[in-house]
């Protein structure tokens, strides 16, 4: 190992001096858990970009089909299938996903491989599978053919239509599996094996190349193959630069995202410390700006705020005068992403600073893990007096989010109340005797504010300030937003401008009542010595992308959160542009009173760096149907469903080119939906080893009912 080491020291050094800057941008041991490694097994679907390799000929141009998946149609008497065999050809299955549409066109199909009968299947109408056995000894080394005589299928191909009678969904090639085992990682080195290909999904640096150690006549048997966004695949050679020492020019793709595949021929092959190196993008980490120092923590979550309903993000309606005056002493996160669209997973996120896969609070079932540290626990052990007063029903005790205050207030909803939620106002009624009564102990102060949550029904006066002039909506402003989701016909422009000034009314109402809050701190002189932090759990949707409400899907009307931190006298305030986290809450809060997070937190601090973290995240939400997945990388953002893997709809945006999200880019970019993936599983694998964290079924009878009641479905209750 030391040999080694010394080796790799060597390799390193002699690397630096011809690029100074070179640096490991990714260890691919590292990143190995989060790739697709093809095994014997490979999927072709008719709609890949890739899939003509294989639908040879006697095709259609794939169609989509009623199920969204594309179907290639037979249009030619006989429908050719090319595969790669390999030098070794294996015992392997070829499983047709087929479509018969009319069963009179389609008795029979045959089949033969190079040329030689290989059977004969019966179809029936709907879909069914063809199952293709190929002895090794049937087949060549190299390309084979498969072709497909299909009686009649090429009919009205000749009157110029396609004909829908037969066609193929997809394609997989089943090898015998123990000749080939998988692809995997032995200590520091990536172990190919036959019939096999690695493929990362990356982010390439500046002067890209992938780099690793190596035995003799690696070189002559790796496949690397490299494909940049929107262009083609290229082999990329490797070139032996030391003895031993191995690199595979990926200039041509630097700065690009990329498909990375790492294959080999028929010889099982080892890559040791197989890594990416190129110029680091991001500048050296600078000095740490220093720090503000806090005495007292308020943490002020707003329910449901999106953020350019403020004045401080752009809003052009008087809504949030106290905000803005605020945000003019604060650092604003112009682009904060909610790890969530719904209150539970959202606010265990910023308790806890871990995604909702490992603190476990993601479904209408389920709770706060109960051996996380939270921001309560690790404050408590830190000396600190505890307090919180929440108005929703998602973050009560009995979901576990009163662990470690030495206070819990939920003051619960009530249906016979007009607005349901407890008001802001009243929340501060229930609070102030709380902050009155501080004495020179450090505290923490959690407080949780609904009024922005429907339905939006602010007292008389508000809603009116922000109505525009000429409407004539055919709903009254008692008219419950789910009834607007149920019925889409309402969703008129008039409606929707009803519902927008109810709900800025409500915006209006809460920044009042946060404005009263910093009075009394002020009237305390606690202003000068606590950090205030402003941070919504989601945001709403008005018609947007066709819905209302939130947590069903994960557009940015929905994610994008304001965030605020104002350090005692309004120190460090500045305007931040890159990718603040809800994650990320918890570690800053800890650095500023200046306290360790704890060690294995995804999140980072948002004000000791000069650059920022990472610039990807992820989000989920499990209440809508199916459940969604999203990737925030740059300045893209993918969400795709993943309750029916095969049957998903992915979406795919520029976030800078395409900031509403109009122009699904999913099926133009396959190789950014791979990165968007591989985040995802990396994020996920590295950061929550116990994903498995259980959900508990901790509600009874009664709490489902109430949040029924408030709006909150669940996918899997359905
Ligand atoms: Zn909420």
């Amino acid at each position: 190992m030391r040999g080694l080491a010394g080796f790799a020291a060597f390799v390193l050094a002699a690397t630096a001096c011809r690029h100074p800057e070179h640096a490991v941008t990714l260890d691919l041991i590292e990143a190995f858990p989060a790739t697709d490694s093809a095994g014997p097994t490979t999927q072709i679907r008719a709609g890949d970009r890739r899939a003509a390799d294989n639908f040879l000929e006697g095709w259609s141009p794939p169609e989509r089909g009623e199920d969204g998946q594309f179907i290639a149609w037979s249009n030619a008497p006989r429908a050719s299938i090319s595969f790669d065999a390999g030098p070794r050809p294996l015992e392997t299955t070829v499983v047709l996903d087929c479509v018969v549409g009319e069963p009179s066109h389609v008795p029979a199909v045959f089949a033969r491989l190079n040329g030689r009968p290989v059977g004969r299947f019966r179809l029936s109408p709907g879909a069914e599978q063809i199952r293709v056995a190929l002895r090794a000894e049937q087949q060549v080394a190299g390309r084979n053919v498969l072709d497909l005589f299909v009686p009649g299928g090429h009919v009205s191909a000749e009157r110029g239509e396609i004909p829908r009678h037969f066609g193929v969904r997809s394609l997989r090639f089943e090898s015998e599996a123990a000749r080939s085992p998988a692809a995997h990682v032995e200590g520091d080195r990536l172990v190919l094996t036959p019939g096999t290909t690695v493929t990362y999904f990356l982010r390439l640096p500046p002067d890209a190349r992938l780099a690793f150690e190596s035995g003799e006549r690696t070189a002559d048997r790796l496949r690397v193959a490299v494909q940049a966004d929107e262009r083609p695949e290229r082999l990329a050679g490797t070139t032996r630069r030391e003895p031993g020492h191995l690199t595979a020019d990926l200039g041509p793709e630097a700065g690009a995202v990329a498909r990375l595949a790492l294959s080999t021929d028929g010889t099982e092959l080892a890559l040791v410390r197989p890594r990416i190196e190129g110029r680091s993008v991001r500048p050296a980490a600078a000095a740490p700006r220093p720090t503000a120092r806090a005495s007292n923590v308020v943490l002020y979550v707003a329910d449901t705020l999106r953020a350019d309903r403020l004045g401080c993000f752009g809003y052009g309606r008087p809504t949030s005068p106290r905000l803005d005056a605020f945000a003019r002493e604060s650092i604003v996160f112009e682009t904060a992403m909610a790890q969530a669209s719904w209150t539970r997973p959202s606010t265990a996120s910023i308790l806890t600073g871990r995604y909702p896969a490992e603190h476990g609070a993601r479904s209408l079932m389920s709770a706060l893990r109960a051996d996380l540290p939270t921001m309560a626990t690790i404050l408590a052990e830190a000396g600190y007096d505890t307090a919180a007063f929440v108005t929703n029903l998602n973050v009560a005790p009995r979901f576990g989010f009163d662990r470690g205050f030495a206070e819990y207030h939920y003051l619960e909803e009530r249906d016979d109340r007009e607005t349901v939620y407890v008001s802001a106002a009243e929340l501060n009624a229930a609070a102030f005797p709380w902050l009155d009564a501080r004495s020179d102990r450090p505290f923490f102060l959690y407080l949780h504010a609904t009024d922005t949550h429907a339905p939006y029904r602010p007292p008389p006066g508000y809603a009116e300030r922000f109505l525009p002039p000429d409407i004539h909506p055919t709903i009254g402003p008692r008219t419950p937003v789910l009834t607007l989701l149920e019925r889409p016909t309402l969703a008129t422009a008039d409606n929707i401008a009803l519902l927008g000034a109810l709900y800025d009314g409500e915006v209006a109402l809460l920044d009042e009542a946060f404005g009263a809050l910093l009075d009394r701190l002020r009237a305390h002189g606690l202003d000068r010595s606590t950090l205030v932090v402003f941070v919504a759990d989601h945001g709403e949707e008005f018609h947007d992308h066709g819905g209302f409400d939130h947590g069903r899907t994960l557009y940015q009307e929905l994610v994008r959160v304001p965030l605020l931190m104002r350090l005692p006298g309004g120190a460090g305030a500045r305007r931040v542009r890159a990718l603040a986290r809800q994650i990320d809450v918890l570690p800053t809060i800890l650095a500023v009173l200046g306290l360790e997070p704890p060690k294995d937190l995804p999140g980072s601090t948002l004000l000791e760096a000069a650059v920022p973290a990472a610039d990807e995240t992820m989000m989920e939400t499990q209440l809508g149907h199916p459940a969604l997945v999203g990737v925030v990388a740059g300045r893209w953002k993918a969400v795709w469903g993943e309750a029916r893997p095969g049957a998903e709809r992915v979406e795919l945006y520029d976030l800078v080119a395409d900031p509403a999200e109009r122009w699904n880019l999913a099926s133009d970019r396959p190789v950014v939906v791979g990165y968007a993936r591989q985040t995802a599983a990396r994020l996920r694998r590295t950061r929550a080893p116990q994903e498995a964290a259980p959900d508990t079924t901790v509600i009874d009878p009664e709490t489902e009912r109430r949040l029924r009641a408030l709006g909150y479905v669940d996918a899997d209750a359905r």
